[in-house]
This record gives C-alpha cells, structure tokens and sequence, in this order.
C-alpha cells in the first residue's frame, strides 16, 4: 500500500516566543530530527512538510527534496493538515500524520502505528497515563471528582489512517477547526482507532523545560559525544542624549541611551560575540561590518538572529550564558528578570541557562562618570565532537 506522511509544524509558537518546530536542538533544529526519522523509512512517500509561511520562506529550499514537499499550514493545526492533506498524491492508501514538535518519535514507533494501520484502518500511539488525573470545573481550583486512571491513555502522533478513513473524518466534519488530533474526528465516524502502546520519550515539545528534557534524551542516545567550548566577549558603548537606551534586547526609559551602528546593545553585542568566540566563528563585527550602511539602526535582535543560525549549522547548542554589565546608570538591578526573561527568548534557551548582573565602576573612568557602559559575556557551547 502507498504510504504518505504529513507532518504538521505549522504552529506559531505562542509559549516559547517563536515557532516551537524551529528551535535549535542538539544539531538540528526540532522538526529536523522528526523529518530524519520519516526519511529513514523508505516506504514513506511523499512526506508533505506543512509549516508556517515565513518558515517556508526561510527553510522551505533546504528541507524540500524529491521526497519532501514544504507547504504552507493555516492558523490552527487542524486548518494546516487540511492543506497538508490536499498535497497527498490519489493514490496514497494510507496516511500517517506528526506533530512537527516531537523529534524523539523513533522508526520503530512509526513503523508500528502503521502496521496497525495497514491491518486495522485507524491507529495512534499513546502511553498510560502515569499522573493520578483530576477534575476541576471551577475557576477556584477546588476538586470535583477522581477518575479511574487506569482508562486514560495519553495520545501522540503519528496517527495513522487509512485514507478512505480519514478522507470521511475530514469530509464530515468541515467546521472542525480547533481538533487537537485528527482521531477525534475519525471516533465521531463511528470508526474504531486502536493504540499501540509507545514509550514517554515521544513527548511534545510545548515549554522551554520540555526542549531540556529533549536535548538531554537525545545526547543519550547520540552516546554523550560532545564537546564543550567557551567563548568571552566584551563590549562598550557611549552614553549619549537624545537615543534610545537598549540593553539584552529591552528598550530601557532612560534619558540617554548608547551610540552605535545598531541599536547599540552592548549586552547583545557581547553576548554574541561570546557565543561566536566558541564557535570558532570570529566576531559579529565581520558577519555585520560597522560601514555597511544596511547595518545602520538595525535591532541587535537580528544581529543575534544571525548569531544563532550559525550556531545551528555549525550543530552546537548553547549550554550556559553568564552577563556582566558594568553602568553607573541607569541602575540595571530592578531589571534583572526582565533581561533574563528577553535573553532567553532571544536565545531559545530556558532562563536557567542564563546569568546577568550588573556592577557600577565606583565613580571611575568614562564609565563611572555616566559616559557609557560596557558589558562583558561567557558563553558555554556544546559542539559535535
Ligand atoms: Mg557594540
């Protein structure tokens, strides 16, 4: 039988500032390491990658090959396999669909859930639920009764279908847009959908804490074999009237801010420069050279873009980041878990990869007298051995 898969990564992303599937994870970004595992099954043909438009747009040349066709997803996931689905060649007969969120879904999990599906017509892997589940049906949290665990099992993907199943579960309910898995849809039909026991690792990725856990299970099974780098980097940057004050990718209210090419954000600017000093990578002075006019007013922000995209290529993940700023004004300490919080958005990393603190220059010098601030950064990166 023809098999296809469609793997939905077409979600905005909402908890961790940017779209979940594209983070940086061990040496790939997240949906990369599902995709691989879809290649690594030669029966499944095509597989229509469904992503947002910009991540079309940024990785859609890299990802697509004769196998893989990227298309554009729509604002829930359940719009996005509908326009995943509508690219699945005729003569497909059975279809498994993916969360783009869950990289640690193995061969031999897709390969099961399919074999159900090739005897049965309707399969998804899911794990017993391993918590004590509770009821609440009110805003004031109080409990309103205990089911039995033992009936709930937790669903993952791939699902698999056959088509002529799926194609009547999609058909009948066209309304259904905010589903969280097609086999809702397919149980309203009256079909029968069998588990196939999978194992806790097919997690999803949702919160920074799960994009952790992830990295850690995939080191595991790579056999721990990385290496660590550490880069330093430093920067300083006038004080001046009449500019806005950035610092760690925060617009600070202050009546001065710091002159600079960009936005003048030392923090960034040092932070980057750590993180390509342990990649053996240079310094964001020569990927953004000071007297190319486009740099001009740019958003530190896109400088680290860059940063971190070299960073994935080159297959390392950032393991620790430790910041000291040293100004005599404004004072930073109301700010600190403002800049953590923006630090690690910027760097897709949980906020406890990362330090900061402030120091004043005790009056002395340029910076003691209020005429800039400087800022020094370590960065602790995790390289392929
Ligand atoms: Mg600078």
């Amino acid at each position: 039988m023809r098999t296809g898969a469609i793997i939905v990564a077409g979600g905005s992303g909402t908890r961790m500032g940017r779209p979940k599937q594209f983070l940086p994870l061990s040496e790939k970004t997240v949906v990369e390491w599902s995709l691989d595992t879809f290649l690594q099954l030669e029966e499944i043909d095509p597989i229509i990658l469904v992503m947002t438009p910009e991540n079309v747009r940024d990785h859609g040349a890299r990802l697509s090959s004769d196998r893989v066709k990227v298309v554009e997803g729509g604002a829930t996931r359940m719009v996005s396999l509908r326009n995943g689905y509508k690219h699945l060649p005729e003569d497909v007969e059975v279809v498994a669909i993916h969360d783009g969120a869950r990289p640690l879904v193995t061969a031999a999990i897709v390969r099961a859930v399919l074999d159900e599906a090739y005897e049965s017509g309707a399969a998804l892997p899911a794990v017993p639920v391993k918590d004590t589940l509770k009821k609440v049906t009110n805003k004031q949290l109080w409990i309103s009764g205990t089911p039995s665990r033992s009936s709930f099992w937790a669903a993952q993907t791939p699902q698999c279908y056959r088509r002529e199943i799926l194609d009547e579960a999609l058909s009948r309910f066209p309304e259904e847009k905010n589903a969280t898995d097609e086999s809702q849809l397919v149980e309203k039909t009256g079909h029968k959908v069998k588990i196939v026991p999978s194992t806790y690792e097919n997690f999803k990725i949702t919160t920074p804490e799960d994009l952790t856990m992830a990295e850690a299970l995939m080191e595991e099974r790579r056999g721990g074999r990385r290496r660590t780098a550490v880069g330093f980097g430093f920067d300083i940057h006038k004080l001046v009237a009449g500019r806005e004050l950035w610092l760690a990718g925060l617009k600070l209210a202050h009546p001065r801010g710091l002159l600079g090419h960009s936005d003048g954000d030392a923090v960034l600017h040092a932070v980057g420069d750590a993180i390509l000093g342990a990649l053996g990578a240079g310094e964001i002075g020569i990927m953004f050279p000071p007297d190319n006019p486009k740099i001009k007013n740019i958003p530190s922000k896109d400088i680290m873009a860059a940063v971190m995209a070299k960073m994935i290529t080159a297959g390392a993940s950032l393991a620790h980041v430790d910041v000291t700023l040293v100004a005599e004004e404004p004072k930073l300490k109301p700010h600190y878990e403002a800049f953590r919080a923006s630090l690690a958005a910027i760097l897709s990393v949980p906020e406890t990869r990362i330090n900061l603190k402030a120091k004043s220059n005790e009056g002395l010098d340029s910076i003691g007298h209020g005429d800039a601030i400087a800022c020094y950064a370590v960065a602790t990166v995790l390289l392929p051995a």
